[in-house]
């Protein structure tokens, strides 16, 4: 069972997204090597800031940190979602518990040329735990949660295997 300190970026992200997809993800079910908009993903990951050296956490791995200690994070989507915004919040709070006072979260969407900015506030860091207690919620579930409604499932890693009855 996974614990609070190994709680990652990517956990964080599912969370948001479909808590069946993060269940699953937890048992290990990681169809992302299929998806073409993973792949996307990557490629735009290794195009756009390749003068910068990913940052290992442990559990989490951000983008990379300014000497402002502001979190950077590279996203492969035209627009800022929530889980986005909950990733970068994980990755204060991870930071903050290493002893760097992380300010906040600078999320790049080069496929738009835009970038939202959110400070890493009180509110925001009580709620980076609640994610975390979250995620360990859905990791605890007996049985995988109800899929999503079908249209919020266009472009997930994991449609072959809710879908295909
Ligand atoms: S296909 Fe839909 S229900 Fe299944 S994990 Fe993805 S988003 Fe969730």
């Amino acid at each position: 069972m996974i614990k609070a300190e190994d709680v990652g970026g990517v956990h964080i992200k599912y969370l948001y997204h479909c808590p069946r997809q993060l269940w699953l993800y937890l048992r290990g079910i990681r169809p992302e090597h299929l998806s073409a908009t993973v792949q996307l993903g990557e490629a735009v990951h290794d195009t756009s800031y390749t003068r910068n050296t990913p940052v290992d956490l442990g559990a989490a791995r951000l983008d990379f940190i300014d000497g402002r200690h502001w979190v950077h994070e590279v996203k492969s989507s035209t627009r800022p979602s929530p889980a986005d915004q909950a990733q970068g919040r994980h990755y204060c709070h991870r930071l903050r518990r290493v002893g760097v006072q992380a300010q906040g979260a600078v999320l790049h969407y080069p496929k738009t040329r835009r970038t939202q900015r959110f400070l890493y506030t009180s509110e925001a860091a009580t709620q980076a735990m609640t994610d975390i207690t979250e995620v360990l919620s859905v990791a605890a579930l007996p049985s995988s949660p109800r899929r999503l409604a079908r249209t919020a499932c266009r472009g997930c890693s994991f449609t072959d295997y809710c879908w295909t009855e």
